[in-house]
């Protein structure tokens, strides 16, 4: 066993290159291999089980190796694995279609699958620019963005991203965005109301001045994940969207990390009333099984491509994996799933239980800011709470406090001084203890000068 296990380890380390991720750091830690999953615990090659805390960088909705999901993938296995859905169609791929309009906002009427977030969001850019060319304004070509967004790492998904770290060195590839500011109540002076205030006063300026030449505001609504799960005051999705309506400017609604339940409802755009006109979806989609995404749009979109194969309207993307029928089998068994675990309101009981709990965090010396949304939880660390004085970024704290959960059983990936806390959508009130148990430990051992600091 041992032998095995030195020799997987060995063969990661030689042949694999991990995402996201320096290759000699990691090389010179203890890599994390990990064999198999239950519930919510994954488990490694040592038999070792761990709390999975972020859903496995936030796609788990049901847990692991959940019999329903795997039944659904066997079931399909049995009837065909892939087939094309370039002007052929499957039966799990039209059955989801018809599902997922059903519980998508209203007005969106057309699927377009794909197979990751950011091909999601190429295809949601892809669609908006061709849009307003289709119809004959040919110079509605820019894209706005919010400061710190985060939507996929294809390039063009980088170029409607404001991440500097993820975008320096690409420059040159990347189509310039206009960006304006993401409501950040914690770091903006004056607070919520001024921080919302500022983005809504730059995106109606921006408009004002330059809508003629723009395509589509694309936003991760109500809540900006990889920035740090920063949440948008109440109301200012809702006004973004009126803004963009009123100046015939297409709002793309980037839902790959806060749809199907995750924070409260089945998507965030439902917070707020907002029906966008184009919407992606992923990660969860598939319970967090399979790699399948979609972007959603209206029949206005759609009817800008509808026309005779001369006038060449065309919509020309596509993969050779789009629409597969077992992620979309699985898929159909996650929704069915939702409706008779009826997850969506287990989460919103779920998140105030968490609440509660994480309150006491709130105490702590280092603790600047706990920001929540339904299961989507961010816990700022700062050197000084009084000042809101940010760490020095080569001390690694938020690294070194998911180290510290690693230790103490449980999983997660830090977002800079932000600790990440994303437990599946079906914890338990009992897990969800356990983990907040460990994640207190954690962040005390490490801002408080614990053992393992
Ligand atoms: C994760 C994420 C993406 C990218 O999805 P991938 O499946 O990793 O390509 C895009 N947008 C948001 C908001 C995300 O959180």
């Amino acid at each position: 066993m041992t032998t095995i296990n030195n020799q997987l380890a060995a063969m990661n380390k030689t042949h694999l290159w991990h995402p996201f991720t320096q290759m000699k750091d990691y090389n010179e830690s203890d890599p994390l291999i990990i064999e198999r999953g239950e519930g919510i615990m994954l488990i490694d090659v040592n038999g070792r089980a761990y709390y999975d805390g972020f859903s496995s960088v936030w796609l788990n909705v049901h847990g692991h190796n959940v019999p329903e999901l795997n039944q659904a993938i066997t079931e399909q296995l049995g009837r065909v694995a892939h087939s094309t859905l370039l002007g052929i169609a499957n039966v799990p791929a039209i059955e989801l279609a018809e599902k997922l309009i059903h519980i998508a906002p209203q007005g969106l009427n057309k699927v377009f699958y794909s197979d990751s977030g950011a091909t999601g969001v190429e295809i949601a850019i892809k669609m908006a620019f061709q849009y307003w060319h289709n119809r004959g304004m040919k110079e509605k070509t820019a894209f706005i963005t919010m400061n710190q967004a985060y939507h996929g790492d294809t390039i063009g998904a980088v170029s409607v991203g404001s991440i500097p770290l993820y975008q320096e060195v690409f420059r040159p590839m990347l189509f310039p965005s206009h960006v304006i500011p993401y409501p950040y109540a914690y770091r903006h002076e004056g607070g919520a109301a001024a921080a919302k205030e500022a983005a809504i006063s730059a995106l109606r300026h921006l408009l004002e001045t330059r809508a003629h030449e723009i395509a589509a505001l694309i936003l991760e609504p109500i809540v900006q994940g990889a920035s740090g799960i920063i949440v948008m005051p109440p109301g200012c999705l809702r006004e973004m969207a009126a803004l963009c309506r009123k100046h015939d400017v297409l709002l793309i609604a980037d839902e790959v990390a806060t749809g199907f339940g995750r924070t409260g409802a089945m998507f965030a755009c439902d917070h707020e009333d907002v029906t966008p006109d184009v919407m992606v979806i992923g990660k969860g989609l598939t319970g967090g099984y399979l790699p399948v995404a979609a972007t959603l749009t209206t029949d206005e979109v759609y009817n800008a491509f509808y026309a005779s194969h001369e006038e060449q309207k065309t919509f020309f993307h596509g993969h050779s994996f789009t629409g597969n029928p077992l992620g979309c089998a699985v898929a159909l068994a996650n929704l069915k799933l939702f409706e008779e675990r009826n997850i969506v309101e287990g989460v919103k009981a779920k998140a105030a239980f968490t609440r509660h709990k994480l309150a006491m965090l709130q105490e702590r010396p280092h603790v600047g800011d706990i920001r929540q949304q339904g299961l989507m939880i961010g816990i700022e660390l700062v050197r000084d709470k009084e000042t809101r004085e940010p760490y020095n970024w080569t001390d690694r704290i938020g690294y070194h406090v998911c180290q510290r959960a690693r230790e103490l059983g449980m999983l997660t990936r830090p977002l800079g001084d932000v600790v990440v806390f994303m437990p599946p959508l079906v914890s338990s009130e009992e897990e969800l203890e356990a983990m907040i148990d460990i994640l207190t430990k954690s962040i005390i051992d490490i801002t408080e000068g614990g053992p393992a600091a």
